[in-house]
């Protein structure tokens, strides 16, 4: 194909690697620098759901009374870690501001458009290149334990329906039948046939490879130190290693990429959100689904390869420290629903950040005052799940060419 053009990545997250992918098929010249090792950020020890269905915002009616509730009985998978951080205290304003109806009707519509074209750039690479990866498109179950919520989620289904996202309704006697896995006690559940699910580092893993033998230049344990500006443009990447020099730069470092936009003097409202999971072999009675537990707000995910419980989120700043106490209420969580809620052996215990936006919306822009440089992250709870997407809107920027869907609600112009 041919290009004058060449880039350099900042980041090999899911995000990074997407970018890449449409980069190099354009003809485009990529480099991917990496502070650690290619795809052990976020993008490691994930749910791996394809969650397509996704449509309603973190931010979302009724979020905090609910949040707040259960953190005063002790049973939130949230925590606030109390430190004098004034900028996280206005994040948490400024989510709290978007928990209305109007934000999550309009965000809800830009995360369908965006959902359903990742959906089809993902049938397209599946179709295209080899990634084995534990990959199953069977759906995703969302289970009650609660009569009262399950009754209380037709609403949601509702909702979903005006998209025509909604859940097939599975009674609880159906439930038994179709998932034995689960407990006999449940309320019921839903099942969401648009949803998919793969084993996330098993993708990194594979993906890597393809980029790698399709000429992307991989750095790895190269951390981004500066970025010197020249003309309204980025003209060196300063590394660990060395500096570089490209026509354009993503900027794909997840929840660290705060740390490198404060030393352009660019304010990039991301929190990194802590999460938890856990990986083990396949329990003895292993479930078919993966299963969102709805009053534990965590997931369960089973592999052919391994088996899953992971969730929390937790705001408590760049911390990568393993709070057993976290991993434990995983298990603890996992109990109330399935017989046999973990596996052996344990394979990893795993926590990572998630790059968190106030309004639940990715960040895939220019950055304003310099020509050369685009940001891609803020992909929150949905990373995985966004990620062609993300990389085929951030390739036509590069190429200068007209994006495929609507992509002003991603701009960096609605934190002025
Ligand atoms: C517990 C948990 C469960 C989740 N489940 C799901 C799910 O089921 N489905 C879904 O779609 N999403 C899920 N997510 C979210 C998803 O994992 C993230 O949104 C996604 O991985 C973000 O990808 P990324 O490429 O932006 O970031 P990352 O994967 O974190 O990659 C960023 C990379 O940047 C590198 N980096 C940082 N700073 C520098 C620097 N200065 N120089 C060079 N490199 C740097 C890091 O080393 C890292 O490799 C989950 C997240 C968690 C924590």
């Amino acid at each position: 194909m041919g290009s004058n053009r060449d880039v350099i990545i900042i980041g090999g997250g899911v995000i990074g690697l997407a970018c890449a992918h449409y980069l190099i098929d354009s003809g485009v010249g990529v480099r991917v620098l990496d502070r650690g090792k290619v795809g052990e950020g976020s993008s490691h020890g994930n749910c791996g759901l394809l969650y397509f269905s996704d449509v309603m915002p973190l931010c979302s009616p009724g979020v905090v009374t609910k949040e707040l509730s259960r953190t005063l009985k002790g049973v939130s998978p949230l925590y606030i870690k109390p430190e004098l951080d004034i900028a996280k205290y206005l994040w948490l304003l400024k989510f709290a501001m978007k928990c209305n109806s109007s934000h999550r009707n309009q965000a809800a519509k830009d995360k369908y458009e965006f959902l359903m074209y990742s959906m089809e750039l993902f049938k397209s690479l599946f179709a295209s290149s080899s990634l084995p990866c534990d990959f199953e498109n069977i759906g995703v179950l969302t289970v009650f334990k609660e009569e009262k919520n399950f009754k209380a989620s037709a609403g949601t289904q509702e909702f979903l329906a005006s998209f025509g996202l909604q859940g097939e309704k599975i009674t609880k006697e159906r439930l038994v039948e179709m998932e034995p896995a689960l407990l006999d006690d449940l309320a019921g559940a839903w099942l969401n046939k648009a949803d998919w699910h793969l084993r996330p580092e098993l993708l990194m893993k594979a993906w890597h490879k393809l980029l790698e033998d399709k000429g992307v230049i991989f750095h790895e344990d190269c951390a981004v130190l500066d970025l010197s500006i020249k003309n309204s443009s980025i003209d060196q990447v300063h590394t660990s290693q060395e500096s570089f020099q490209a026509t354009d730069v993503i900027l794909a470092a997840g929840a660290w990429t705060p740390k490198i936009t404060e030393k352009l003097g660019l304010n990039l409202p991301v929190l990194p959100g802590k999460g938890y999971s856990i990986t083990m072999g396949r329990p003895e009675i292993c479930p078919t689904y993966s299963c969102v537990l709805y009053e534990k707000n965590m997931v369960m995910t089973p592999w052919k390869s391994a088996y899953r419980l992971g969730g929390t989120m937790e705001f408590s700043g760049y911390s990568s420290s393993l709070d057993r106490k976290r991993i434990d209420k995983l298990i603890s969580g996992a109990r109330t629903y399935l017989k046999h809620p973990t596996g052996q052996p344990l394979i990893e215990e795993w926590t990572s950040l998630r790059p968190m936006t106030y309004d639940d919306m990715p960040v895939i822009d220019r950055a304003g005052h310099l020509k050369n440089l685009i940001i891609a992250t803020g992909h929150g709870m949905l990373g995985l799940t966004l990620a062609p997407g993300t990389g085929k809107m951030v390739c036509d920027m590069v190429l200068g060419h007209p994006a495929e869907i609507d992509i002003n609600p991603y701009s960096l112009k609605r934190f002025k």
